[in-house]
């Protein structure tokens, strides 16, 4: 779960980490009021979405008088902002965060992020920070200088000495710089989060190493025990079909393709999406009913991948062990009762209660095929759903 960069910057203030003062505006009004009562002379504005590249997308802008302020909020505000990281679409803006400008000696980059392939956590550093780090490093990964965080020692003071002498700074910073990375971890590990990136992290006119933006992501299994943490869920962030699955106690992933899948099991539902993507077709969403869905719930998942624009297709590939098929079958024929448009529908059931679960979808007189392998109906799915569908034997 992303969160914002103010909500970011707050809990960093918490352990007196330096960070400029800001102020969250959500309307003209607060930005009036803000402005006078703090006679600011000049401020950054700053777009508040769960997306990075904003000042690269006008998303970040400098203002030096209350007209120009008033101004970027006009441009800004309510206003889909689209970035290097957002959809075509963009993010409706509904939150700008305002903060005294800070001046920039030097940018750095400081990052501490779960790193999946060695296990560990890692410390990624560079004395390259700024917006261009993305580019900079695509091809040549040298300004990046990391370590990797032993989760029995912590962070040892040898991997911080010798990362600062590759940053090549000041040695003043050097007690600055330690005292940061080491409570970076410890909010790391306390909120159970899988990255903090810091960019940039600047040395400031005072000599202050200062966090000018923070994006922090945290590892969903664990939001249970984060109450705090909890509490920033933006579910307007989120793909509003994602919200309305995960409120029935689904997992559900959007993707970008044109054959819906209606799953049980993580497991089966990765190998029924390779298997689409065999058969030549794009899924168009991961979705892994789990072990309790009622046949309400099972119409509801049903109705919200039909309704995507950009489903052509279903495909239903049921194991039924703990699900029952003869339950699976009442939800899709709920669903497809009701259903918002026609399209075909391929259902693949087997296990517990397969039998009862093929008559009610034989006997409900609905346009659904019927098939007992997944591959087949894959390779089914994908034909129905191209343009020569009109030539496939269908053979229900
Ligand atoms: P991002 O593009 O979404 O990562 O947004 P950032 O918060 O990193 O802002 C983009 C850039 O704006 C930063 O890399 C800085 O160079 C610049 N910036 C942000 N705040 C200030 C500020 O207070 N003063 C100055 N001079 N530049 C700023
Ligand atoms: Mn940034």
């Amino acid at each position: 779960m992303y969160i914002h960069e103010y909500e970011a910057k707050n809990l960093l203030k918490k352990f007196d980490i330096a960070v400029p003062q800001g102020w969250l505006i959500t309307s003209k009004d607060d930005l009036k009021k803000i402005w006078t009562e703090n006679n600011l002379q000049k401020a950054v504005l700053k777009a508040q979405i769960h997306a990075g590249g904003r000042g690269k997308a006008g998303g970040v802008k400098l203002v030096s008088t209350y007209q120009e302020a008033i101004a970027v909020f006009d441009e800004l505000f309510n206003k889909k902002l689209v970035t290097s990281q957002t959809t075509e679409e963009g993010i409706l803006v509904s939150k700008l965060y305002m903060e005294e400008t800070a001046n920039i000696k030097k940018q750095l980059y400081l990052a501490v992020v779960l790193n999946r392939k060695k296990s560990v956590v890692s410390v990624v550093a560079s004395a390259d920070g700024g917006m261009d780090i993305e580019q900079n490093t695509a091809d040549d990964k040298s300004s990046l200088i990391s370590f990797n965080i032993d989760s029995e020692l912590g962070v040892k003071e040898y991997d911080l000495r010798e990362t600062f002498k590759q940053l090549s700074l000041d040695k003043m910073l050097y007690s600055q710089f330690a005292k940061l990375v080491k409570k970076l971890y410890h909010i790391y590990l306390k909120y159970d989060a899988t990255l903090i990136e810091i960019n940039p992290l600047i040395i400031d006119d005072d000599n202050n190493l200062v966090v000018l933006d923070a994006k922090m992501n945290f590892d969903d299994n664990a939001l249970y025990r984060q109450p705090e943490i909890l509490q920033f869920k933006d579910d307007k962030e989120q793909d509003e079909n994602e919200v309305k699955a995960s409120s029935y106690g689904l997992s559900y992933v959007a993707l970008d393709g044109e054959i819906g899948c209606l799953v049980n099991g993580a497991g089966l539902a990765m190998a029924t999406m390779d298997s689409i993507k065999f058969a030549g077709g794009n899924p168009a969403n991961f979705l892994d009913i789990g072990g309790k869905a009622s046949a309400d719930i099972i119409a509801d998942a049903m109705t919200i991948i039909i309704s995507l624009s950009t489903v052509k297709g279903v495909l239903v590939n049921v194991f039924g062990g703990i699900n029952h098929c003869d339950v699976i079958a009442k939800g899709i024929v709920m669903s497809l009762t009701n259903a918002s448009k026609n399209i075909p529908v391929v259902v693949r059931l087997q296990g517990v209660n397969y039998q009862e679960g093929k008559r009610i979808i034989e006997e409900s007189g609905l346009p659904i095929y019927l098939t007992d392998s997944m591959d087949e109906g894959s390779d089914l799915i994908v034909k129905l759903c191209s343009k020569e569908a009109d030539d496939v034997d269908l053979g229900r």
